[in-house]
């Protein structure tokens, strides 16, 4: 390699304690808050001066967000920021469908004073974001409430999976969202918040579904798609 370790004099002595990990979670928050947008191509050249990092340290960043599905490899034309199918986002949210509803009854059992607290400041932080009209960080931020939830839950391998799931959202929300206003709207977070605070579990999962019900039937995937894609989906096997 022509970056060594310990020669990193030309990038502001940072390059040192940035890694692969670093790289990745910082790629992934700028496709959360739609800085980056689907399609997206990161040349390893650029993210490496960006970071000022070796082409290896590059590489293992972005097959951390190709297993995360955020960035596909493409043989030969390097790494895009990922471009969910049609099928692939209602694939998203269905799993969310699944998951988290459970997830929030499970909260609602453990929440406690603290964890509201975290919860309504995320809320309100989302609004001060709309009102500056940042959108792309009110959407982190919404999305991040719904982790929350998953961490209160105490379940590390279902947050993990929201976690993922949260992420492709994000990309999802970018190529297909129509009523941009609707994302996560306030009063749906807000009677979750209530029904975690009162320790309402049965409404906390009631809730949880019909708000990802939501999410999931204001995304416009018409235009994008109308052939089935497979002869058992045509007819409905
Ligand atoms: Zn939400």
């Amino acid at each position: 390699m022509l970056e060594s370790a310990t020669g990193g004099d030309d990038m502001d002595g940072a390059g040192s304690d940035i890694t692969a990990e670093t790289i990745a979670a910082d790629i992934a928050f700028a496709v959360h808050e739609h800085r980056l947008a689907p399609g997206s191509k990161l040349s390893e050249d650029e993210v490496g001066h960006v970071f000022g990092v070796s082409r290896t340290v590059v590489r293992a960043a972005l097959q951390r967000l190709a297993h995360d599905r955020l960035v596909e490899l493409k043989r030969n034309r390097g790494a895009f920021v990922a471009q969910p199918s049609v099928t692939e986002a209602r694939e998203v949210f269905e799993a969310r469908a699944l998951l988290e509803p459970r997830t929030a009854r499970s909260a609602a059992r453990r929440a406690t004073p603290d964890d509201i607290g975290i919860l309504q400041r995320h809320i309100d932080e989302e609004h001060a974001a709309v009102r500056e009209g940042s959108a792309g960080r009110a959407l982190y931020l919404s999305g991040r409430f719904h982790l929350e939830i998953a961490r209160i839950a105490d379940q590390a391998t279902i947050a993990e999976f929201i976690g993922q799931l949260v992420s492709r959202s994000s990309l999802v929300i970018a190529l297909y969202w129509e009523r941009r206003g609707a994302l996560c709207e306030s009063h749906a977070h807000h009677a979750l918040l209530r029904a975690l605070a009162e320790h309402d579990g049965a409404r906390a999962e009631e809730l949880m579904q019909s708000h990802l019900v939501d999410l999931l039937t204001s995304l416009d995937l018409r235009n994008r798609t109308s052939a089935p894609t497979s002869l058992s989906q045509a007819l409905k096997l």
